[in-house]
């Protein structure tokens, strides 16, 4: 097998600020492994998986641009577990095969693995280390509210079907306290860079013992 890069998984409730932090992470030439992206890659108009989804349950959840409505198929899955294991079945291993392809590639010291749902889907084993992006509910609400324009009610459902910051945290090997400026949240990655290329070299001098 080919030896993975140090892995970091960056993790955090909706509106937190992964994306944000990830965009910081580029700047330091980091390769940022994206699981929204590659979700919807997988799933894709013309793809294997798209026309298994479609010949299941029918056109109604392909926009008029002819795209998945991911929207409507959470919908259907949040109400039916034969169908969320079905799902699940198609799209883990593609979104696995992905995802390693992409870590494999990667051609900077470590990568981010930005990935919403890693305590949800139990994905904890594969990172080196993990990151959690924290912010309380109130700053989350109004992030969110303001960047998607939905009501705040819409947010408080999202977020409850998510892991609570505590679950979240018990697994933590870092933490960004994202509350404050983008600037002090810009610090704190500064600072985790180097501690992670550290790591990083650590697990490659390792590998070539
Ligand atoms: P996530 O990717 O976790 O859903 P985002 O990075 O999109 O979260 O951040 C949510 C919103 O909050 C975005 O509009 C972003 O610009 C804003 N934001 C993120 N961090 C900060 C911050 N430290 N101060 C002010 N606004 C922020």
């Amino acid at each position: 097998m080919k030896n993975l890069p140090y892995i970091v998984a960056c993790t955090g409730g909706i509106g937190s600020g992964k994306s944000t932090i990830s965009n910081i992470f580029s700047k330091f030439n980091i390769n940022i492994v994206d699981s929204d992206a590659i979700a919807r890659e997988v799933v894709k108009p013309k793809s294997h998986a798209f026309k298994k989804i479609i010949r299941r349950y029918g056109n109604s959840i392909i926009s008029e641009q002819g795209m998945l409505l991911r929207s409507n198929l959470r919908q259907i899955i949040f109400q039916d577990n034969k169908e969320r294991f079905w799902l699940n079945n198609i799209l883990h291993p593609l979104i696995n095969i992905k995802t390693k392809k992409l870590q494999e590639s990667s051609k900077s010291p470590y990568i981010l693995w930005v990935i919403p749902l890693l305590i949800e889907n139990k994905l904890q084993y594969q990172a080196d280390r993990i990151l959690v992006v924290n912010v309380n509910e109130a700053i989350q609400l109004k992030r969110v509210h303001i960047r998607d324009n939905v009501p705040i009610s819409q947010v408080e459902k999202i977020i409850a079907i998510q892991a609570t910051a505590s679950q979240r945290l018990f697994f933590a090997d870092d933490i960004i306290n994202n509350m404050g400026t983008i600037e002090n949240t810009f610090l704190q990655v500064a600072k985790l860079h180097q501690f992670y290329l550290n790591l990083a070299k650590i697990k490659q001098d390792k590998y070539h013992e």
